[in-house]
This record gives structure tokens, sequence and C-alpha cells, in this order.
């Protein structure tokens, strides 16, 4: 490809509202550009790069046994109309789709409208096969990541993500063992207070204590000896319920958690007026006594005894209020939002806030009744189903933010639009021309990919927007160095300059891409 003719220019600056390093990088390389409605159109570098990404996965999926199929398929469906023995299973099946989430068009690639994905599906007959299949699935992503040299690290529910600052989602991390998970669904160690003999109910005066802080301070009791209890208004089955969660005051509620235990479709705080509706008084409530409405509790609830609970009467708090005695729920599950500070449910050690942007979601692997199959004994089972999505477009960004230098991306082999970036000197003295044009075809005939400057521009102008194409190898054809029958070769990546034989460079080139 002749640089020339190459649509889509570098730029001197970064659009004036680029948040994240890999959306300043990737619109001054060329590869990117913002359109309308949080979308971004790939240019032809970074088209270049994505299909050599999807080159890559479908060749190692193909190279297991994958198959490809069209975009979007409901995949439960799909199996349940052309599965129908033991015999056509395990099957895998992917396609090249588009993620569509909630455009933050400053975050470049990591919050655009629309990215280029990979939906990867497994169908088998047991749970033993698909484990066996989902460690293989994990395998070639894991080698997909190696190729790109890209640390993403493993998710709780078992996905990617990558950290980097102002990638826009909040996550909390351990950096003792790595366990990460999205601040929303993160999990934190929970320890019980010390175990004691459950106490008479004892109606106290808590006369303005509306908050938990007001009543830990009114009765001098710490906030983890006080039941908290969170109204909202969840949409379940298309209607409206009202839910009291309750969780140990010095928790907070992750609406995240609430929702997906509630398998609600929408969420929102209750009126004042929906609480009163069914007997509770707000800042004064609990579920001690109150009938017809969904309770939820924090799995850490039940282990907590002789907690204060409001009265369900203004100006009354209850002492000694003991989940089973005086109230049960009709859920127990985590439902704690964990911050940083907590400890680490995994190893204890103190999580942090980090911000991060998930590459890989997973769906874990479970038995769909709509998609059943006969088994060797004529028998109905369901199928069981896996998916991965491999979001391209925020890989390609991770990989923008990871390898860079002040004046460019420097890509990986793996996703470089071209290996070799050719730039060609102007000469007043000798032909550099013809010589550059013999070079750029004899790569191209021996297999490599090669971006030919040759405009007529000067050397700093041609550096500059190789630095910032960031191919991994660059060669210079001018007079200094024809008159040795060499080119100058420089690898992105490294600082050194390398004076080769015309005759040896594809050799040379081989050696260190
Ligand atoms: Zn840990």
């Amino acid at each position: 490809m002749k640089l020339s003719e190459l649509f889509g220019p570098t730029l001197r600056k970064a659009p004036t509202n680029a948040e994240t390093k890999s959306y300043q990088l990737m619109a001054r390389g060329g590869y990117i550009r913002a359109a309308d409605n949080g979308n971004f159109v790939t240019l032809p570098l970074a088209t270049r790069s994505l299909n050599k990404l999807r080159a890559r996965i479908r060749h190692e999926m193909e190279s297991r046994g994958g198959q490809e199929i069209g975009a979007h398929a409901n995949i439960a469906q799909l199996a349940s109309g052309n599965i129908q023995s033991y015999k056509e299973l395990p099957q895998i099946l992917y396609s090249f789709d588009e993620t569509e989430q909630e455009a933050h068009p400053r975050l470049g690639l990591f919050g655009a409208a629309h990215s280029p994905s990979i939906s990867i599906h497994v169908l088998a007959e047991s749970e033993e096969t698909q484990i066996k299949f989902q460690k293989m699935v994990a395998s070639i992503i894991e080698d997909f990541f190696d190729k790109l040299d890209l640390d993403a690290k493993e998710t709780d529910c078992g996905g990617k993500a990558f950290i980097a600052e102002n990638a826009g989602v909040d996550y909390i991390h351990c950096t003792q063992c790595d366990y990460l998970d999205t601040q929303e669904f993160a999990r934190r160690s929970k320890s019980a207070l010390s175990a004691e003999d459950a106490r008479e109910l004892e109606k106290v005066v808590t006369p303005d204590a509306h908050t938990i802080e007001a009543l830990a301070t009114l009765l001098n009791i710490p906030k983890e000896k006080t039941a908290k209890a969170v109204f909202m208004t969840a949409t379940i089955d298309g209607e409206e319920k009202l839910v009291f969660a309750i969780l140990r005051g010095d928790m907070d509620l992750s609406e995240a958690k609430l929702i997906s235990a509630l398998k609600a479709s929408d969420l929102r705080p209750a009126t004042d007026s929906e609480i009163s509706a069914v007997g509770a008084v707000p800042g004064y409530a609990s579920p001690v006594g109150i009938k017809g409405v969904l309770v939820i509790v924090d799995d850490l609830i039940p282990q907590s005894t002789n907690l204060v609970a409001g009265a369900n009467e203004a100006g009354f708090h209850l002492r000694n209020v003991n989940y089973e005695r005086d109230y049960t729920a009709n859920i127990v599950t985590d439902l704690a939002l964990a911050k940083a500070g907590d400890n680490c449910p995994k190893c204890n050690s103190p999580l942090v806030a980090a911000e991060g942007i998930e590459l890989v979601g997973t769906s874990p692997a479970q038995p769909a009744d709509d998609a059943t199959y006969t088994d060797e004994n004529g028998k109905g089972q369901p199928t069981w189903v896996s998916s991965w999505t491999v979001d391209l477009g925020r890989i390609f960004a991770a990989v923008a933010e990871s390898h860079n230098d002040k004046y460019g991306m420097i890509l990986p082999p793996t996703i470089a639009p071209y290996d070799i970036h050719l730039v060609w000197l102007p000469s007043k003295k000798i032909d550099t021309r013809s010589d550059a044009e013999d070079i750029y075809l004899n790569l191209t005939n021996t297999g490599f990919t090669v971006l030919f400057d040759d405009r007529d521009a000067r050397a700093g102008t041609k550096f500059n927007d190789a630095d910032l194409i960031g191919c991994p190898v660059r060669i210079t054809v001018g007079e200094r160095t024809l008159e040795e029958d060499s080119v100058e070769i420089k690898m992105r990546a490294e600082n050194d300059k390398a004076l080769i034989e015309i005759d040896d460079i594809a050799n040379y080139v081989l050696e260190n891409l």
C-alpha cells in the first residue's frame, strides 16, 4: 500500500474530547474517527488490524473444530431446531458480530456504541463435556492475548478485563491475588460479629434517628449492630413489586446484585407512599411484622444476632432483631457493594478501586430447557450451552493503551496493519525512488505486508508518521545508505538502528519480527 494513496491521514493533535490514551493514539495514527451517536469509523488501517484479529481467531477456531455461522444467532433456538441426537454433540459455533453498549464517545473504542466482536458458543451433551470444551476456548483466548502481549486479567466470573486509567468502568481489584470484578458485582470478605445468644425484642425511643449514622450515634453502638432496610420497587415479569433489601448497617446495597437476584427488568427507589402503603414507616421501617413485601436479605444477616432495626413506628426502633425468629426472607444472597478498603473475598487483603473495561464476557454453562436432544437411551435431555463474547474493538484499544511511547503506538505484529513501514527519502543527487520501489515489490512478493511512504515529503514528517502508525519494522531507503547497497532498519519497539544490505533485508526482518 502506498501511503500517498492511503485514506485517513495522521493528525498532529488528538481530538480535544479524547479522554483515553488509546483514543488519542488511534485518532492521531489515522486509525479511527468519531461518527454520530457515539459510533466510531475504523479507517483502513484499523480495519486491516481488526481483520487480522478476525483471521487469527478464525484460524484457531477452525483448527480445533469450530464452525462459523452468521451473526446474532439465538443459540438455544438454533440448537433446538437443528440438534436431535447425542451423536450431533458437542459443537463449537462462532460468529463475527457487533456488540452494542451505552455510548461513551470520549473513551474512543472503549466506549463505542457498536463494537466489532466474536461470539463463541459451546453446545454439549453434559456438564463434563462442557467443562472440557470451555477449557479449550479459554486456552484459545489466552493464546490470543499472549500473541497481542496484552495483560488482561481474569475476572471473578471467568471473563477478561483490562485495567487502564479512564477506561470508564469501576472495578475492584486485589493486588495480592489479582481477584478482579466490576464494582457492582465484586464480592468482599464478610465476617460475622462474635456469636451471641438471641435476646428478647425491645422497643427503644429513637427520635430523629432517620439514618443508620444517627441511630448508631444515638444508641452508642457500632453500625455493624444495626440492620439497614432499603426499599426498592422492582419490575419482575412485567409487574412492579415493592422489595425490602436488608443489609448490615455498615454495608451498602449493590443494586446490580439485587436486580440479578430478583431477575428484575427495572429497579428504582420506592416512594414514601409505596412504603407507607404496606404499613412500614420511612426512616423507621423493617421487615418485622410486615406482610406482602418481597424480602431479600444479604447473606451476612442470618449470621448477625441482636441487630437494631426499625419498629415500623415513627420515633422507635427495635433492639435484638433476629433473622428467622422475627422475620424471614424470600431470598438470601450476597447484596453488599464491595468498596476499596474492604477485604478480598479470596485472600483477605485490602481491595483497591481501579478503572477497567471488559474485553471478554462469558455466560456460564447451563442446561438449556428449550433445547433438548435424545440421549443413547432414547431419553430427552437438555443441551448444555455456554457462550463468550470477545470484544475486538476494545481489545485493539487495550493494545494501544499498553503498547506506545510518546511518539505513538508500538503495535505487535499480530495486530499491526502492516509488517513493515517503508520510508523513501527523496534525494537530489541520486535516484533513490527506483531502489525504494524495487525493495517494496521484493518485500511484498516475499509475503510481507508493506506500507510504502512514497510521498515527496521531509524525512522528519515521514519518521513522525511511521512512529504514529506504529508498524513493527521501519525500513529507510535513502542516499546515504544506498551508497553502501544498504538500508536502515529500525524496530519500532527499539531505539537502535541497523545497517542491512539490501539482499539481507527479508532475512533480517523475519528474524526480528
Ligand atoms: Zn486477594
